[in-house]
């Protein structure tokens, strides 16, 4: 018999992916944790029945949440990571020398257990010397942090169940606090394509824009989220994500990379008019 994993997009839209193999199923205090193995996407983790990351595509994500905010500043020393547990923003970061310390900031110990397990390719990173990782709600975290990050990304579960709070005015508020006089803040920032994902987008940006002087969105296909459109938020307080970078700086560290570039940075910031119509309307 065939098994096949499903997400329903919409009550209406439906997304599957042909399952070889259940590989674990577990549940946690805060979640139900999935991994499957396919023939496309290869490895898969899924989070209440919700796609987290594919083996063949995670890579999108990743470096996009990571390589944007460090071309911006490539002298971010110390990093607050809230969520991202299977490790793949961590693994990006640890590539740069700069890198002083990660705190790695997220609520589910098990989702940890099980990528190590599972995921070699993204948690193999997360026993290095120069990660702290704290089994905490990020949303209470930040609260105790003061100008103590260059770099704070909220690489989290979407705004409901344990990842709610992580897109609270309350928490962008903390966030701002956190950082220090030049610092970045960078979170995934939802889908703008289907109507209920885009309203809480939308809800989410205007909250970011209410505490942040920058404020600002790009975007990256990533083929098994929702709709294949995704964005990210940049906000910082003080640098601009596209006039102050030094692309001569981050193309001479030689990171080698599959989705991210210097020229695509700047074209991820130039969104559809449908998108800029939705940000301008919060
Ligand atoms: N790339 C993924 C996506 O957007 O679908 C996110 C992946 S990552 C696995 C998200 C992580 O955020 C999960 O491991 C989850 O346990 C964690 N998380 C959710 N809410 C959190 C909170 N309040 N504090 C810290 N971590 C949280």
């Amino acid at each position: 018999m065939e098994l096949w994993f499903t997400e329903h997009h919409t009550p209406n839209v439906r997304f599957s992916i042909k399952v070889d193999r259940q590989l674990y199923s577990g549940r946690s205090e805060f979640q139900r944790i999935d991994i499957f193995d396919s023939k496309e996407f290869g490895r898969f983790l899924t989070l209440d029945g919700y796609m987290m990351l594919t083996e063949m595509d995670e890579f999108i994500y990743h470096e996009m949440i990571t390589h944007v905010p460090m071309c911006v500043n490539p002298d971010a020393h110390d990093i607050l990571v809230i969520g991202g547990g299977d490790g793949g923003t961590v693994r990006e970061l640890l590539r740069y020398p700069t890198v002083r310390h990660i705190d790695l900031v997220e609520i589910d110990e098990l989702v940890v257990e099980v990528c190590k397990k599972y995921l070699p390719q993204t948690a193999g990173c997360l026993s290095d010397p120069r990660i702290s990782i704290h089994y905490e709600d990020g949303l209470k975290y930040v609260r105790h942090a003061e100008n103590a990050y260059d770099l704070i990304i909220v690489d989290s579960t979407d705004p409901f169940g344990p990842g709610e709070g992580l897109f609270t005015k309350e928490f962008y508020g903390n966030c701002y606090k956190a950082l220090r006089e030049d610092g970045i803040m960078v979170n995934q920032h939802e889908s703008p394509f289907y109507q209920q994902d885009a309203y809480a987008m939308q809800r989410a940006h205007k909250r970011i824009v209410d505490s942040f002087p920058i404020s600002r969105v790009y975007q990256a296909h990533i083929p098994t989220y929702p709709s294949g459109h995704w964005l990210f938020g940049f906000a910082s307080k003080k640098r601009h994500p596209v006039k102050d970078v030094n692309w001569v700086r981050w193309n001479a560290l030689g990171l080698k990379t599959r989705y991210y570039n210097t020229q695509l940075h700047a074209g991820a910031f130039a969104l559809p008019n449908y998108v800029e119509e939705m940000l301008r309307d919060v």
